[in-house]
This record gives structure tokens, C-alpha cells and sequence, in this order.
């Protein structure tokens, strides 16, 4: 099988902003944009998309990590992160939860500004995550 080939962390970046553009958030107006790449070369984007249920909302990185795995990715390397704040945004706890469950070794990508980022390892944004070994008796 052929070694799979990566974009590089700034065109994954720039994936999240493109991404970012179709974010569904009428109610937060807190776009957001991610791209997961898998360990097989494949790239799935995400962007939020809210509702008027407050709750049934799904944040970026949930959306790009369930389209991967609908298609059958298992294994993740890098996910980038895009979103105007104050300074970056990182994932919330439960995006976060999600993302260690299949990948805890993953690379976060973190930009705040297009054309910049941050890089930090999701086991460094989730100390003492809880895992499905803990299921085991
Ligand atoms: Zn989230």
C-alpha cells in the first residue's frame, strides 16, 4: 500500500477557515471551522451547526470527527481548529472527550487568525482523560 501523503499543518489550517464559512450558528453568531486529517492521507471538514434547541447543537470537530468516521477513518493525525475569538479557541470538554475516544495521540491545530496557529497534543488539552480502558472490571 502507498504511504499516504499529508497537507501541511497550514493548508489543514486554511481547510478549518474554508470551513469555518459554512457554519450554521444563527443563534451563538460563533462560527467555527475544523479539519481532521486521517492517518489513511483523508481530509473531513467540519463547521458548527446550532439549533434552536440549544442543546441538540454540534460543534465543529464533532462534525468532521463523525463524517470521518461515517466514512470509515479510524485512525487520526491532525485536526485543525479555526474560530474568531478572544485570542484561539479550543476544543470544548466534550469535543475534546470525543476526539481522545479515537484518537488520543491526535495533534490540535489551533487558529485564531487565518494564516496562524498554535500546535498542542489533545493529551496536553485533556489531563486524566477518561478512557474505554477504565470500562474494563
Ligand atoms: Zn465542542
Amino acid at each position: 500500500m502507498q504511504k499516504p501523503t499529508y497537507l501541511s499543518d497550514s493548508e489543514l489550517v486554511a481547510l478549518a477557515w474554508q470551513a469555518r464559512d459554512l457554519a450554521s450558528a444563527p443563534y451563538s453568531n460563533f462560527q467555527v471551522g475544523a479539519a481532521l486529517t486521517a492517518s489513511d492521507g483523508r481530509v473531513f471538514t467540519g463547521c458548527n451547526v446550532e439549533s434552536s434547541s440549544y442543546g441538540l447543537s454540534i460543534c465543529a470537530e464533532r462534525v468532521a470527527l463523525t463524517k470521518a468516521i461515517s466514512e470509515g477513518a479510524r485512525e487520526f493525525v491532525t485536526i485543525a481548529v479555526a474560530a474568531q475569538g478572544k485570542g484561539t479557541v479550543s476544543p470544548c470538554g466534550a469535543c475534546r472527550q470525543l476526539l481522545h475516544d479515537y484518537a488520543p495521540n491526535l495533534r490540535v491545530l489551533l487558529s485564531g487568525q487565518e494564516g496562524k496557529h498554535t500546535e498542542h497534543p489533545l493529551k496536553e488539552l485533556l489531563p486524566l482523560a477518561f478512557s474505554a480502558e477504565q470500562l474494563s472490571k
